[in-house]
């Protein structure tokens, strides 16, 4: 079966409207016809070959939501018509550590909802910005947030279930000072994540003109990180910060903020290193420096399930197919308010 979807040739290459081919549903798969598609930095740093191992065509795109309209035989938690989605993994490898305990995107066989290692043609997986996916069901998340909410729900397969996860982690909740780093993508979630979870949430932003809307976000306090007083004035106040930033910067400016035995977790995933920290603003306060990447399945429906009894969902701006390389622009310019989502019915146009 072919459907449309739209992808790139190469790295210098703009993305453009593609064929590409989709396996018949097996035994366990549920075929899903993709409503809309959220654009995640992580596509361009894909798609663009700024991380290495980028496979062409590449048809990014892993915030999928949409309907299912064909299950296999041996398929019990599906059914057609049933709302869905499908986040940043279609496969592991079932049974090692990682996989047992849900943490499946730790799995070391993790395949990726688009340039991963898959027997199905080209040899690696092409991502949601396409009319239809076919996915093992152990990968599909259910959407329990109602219909005309479709297109927002898409960003909380990437952007909500990586801020979710090490906000859970690291016990984001009453009585805890969490920073988010970054308004973007990610980090818009994390403001609303982390407020509903019932955290003081202090916003740090790049730019001036984004401290209204982090406010409506929830945001109880903004700091405008280019204004070193400013983020002095915070130092020692932190639990914990979530780094969203798709670029390198200093990390100090924000381990200083930390109170002892707090933890700065990056999920921004630049493309070149940030500077080395200084292990004194580490070791003086006990802090921790960790990581964290997106979230196991079982945390994934959590996340969603969450958000649906929340009433939490993205800030999106609907853009057609053909308006992607557009978009692209305006995210490397973080001109993004706050998720760009692709309505897939403009594919086939
Ligand atoms: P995004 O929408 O582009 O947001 C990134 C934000 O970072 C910007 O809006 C901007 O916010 C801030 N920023 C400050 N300086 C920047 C600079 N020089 N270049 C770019 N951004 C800058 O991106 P996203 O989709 O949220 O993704 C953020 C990063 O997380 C990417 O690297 C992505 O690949 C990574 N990611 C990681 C995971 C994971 O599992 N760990 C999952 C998804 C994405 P302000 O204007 O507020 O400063
Ligand atoms: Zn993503
Ligand atoms: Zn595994």
């Amino acid at each position: 079966m072919t459907v449309k979807a739209y992808g790139a040739h190469a790295a210098d290459k703009p993305l453009e409207s593609l064929t590409i081919a989709r396996r018949a549903p097996g035994p366990h798969d549920v075929q899903i016809e993709i409503a809309y598609c959220g654009v995640c930095h992580s596509d361009l740093h894909t798609v663009k070959a700024e991380w290495a191992g980028t496979l062409y065509p590449c048809v990014p795109g892993h915030e999928i939501v949409g309907r299912v309209s064909a299950v296999g035989a041996h398929v019990t938690g599906f059914r057609t018509g049933d709302l869905v989605g499908v986040g940043c993994m279609v496969d592991s490898c079932r049974h090692c550590a990682d996989c047992e305990a849900g943490l499946e995107n730790y799995c070391d066989a993790m395949v990726g909802t688009y340039n991963g290692a898959t027997g199905d043609a080209p040899g690696h997986t092409l991502g949601g910005y396409a009319e239809r996916i076919v996915v093992h069901e152990r990968y599909v998340l259910r959407v329990r947030h109602p219909e005309h909410q479709l297109a927002a729900v898409a960003p909380l397969l990437c952007a909500g279930i990586t801020t979710y996860s090490p906000l859970r982690h690291w016990h984001a909740g009453p009585g805890k000072t969490v920073g988010i780093v970054g308004i973007g993508g990610l980090g818009h979630m994390g403001i609303k994540l982390a407020r509903a979870m019932g955290a003081h949430v202090v916003a740090f932003t790049t730019s001036e003109s984004k401290r209204r809307d982090a406010e409506a976000l929830g945001a109880h306090e903004v700091v405008v990180s280019r204004d070193a007083a400013a983020l002095a004035a915070r130092a020692r106040s932190l639990d914990l910060i979530v780094d969203t930033v798709a670029a390198p910067h200093d990390l100090d400016a924000y381990l200083t903020l930390l109170k002892r035995d707090g933890t700065l977790v990056l999920v921004g995933a630049p493309a070149t290193p940030h500077p080395s920290p200084q292990v004194f603003d580490l070791i003086m306060k006990r802090r921790a420096l960790a990581g964290s990447m997106i979230g196991g399945i079982p945390e994934t429906q959590e996340m969603l399930d969450f958000c649906a009894a929340h009433g939490i969902v993205a800030d999106i701006e609907l853009i057609r197919a053909d308006g992607i390389n557009a978009a692209y622009e305006r995210m490397l310019a973080g001109d993004v308010k706050y998720r760009f989502v692709i309505d897939n019915a403009t594919l086939a146009a």
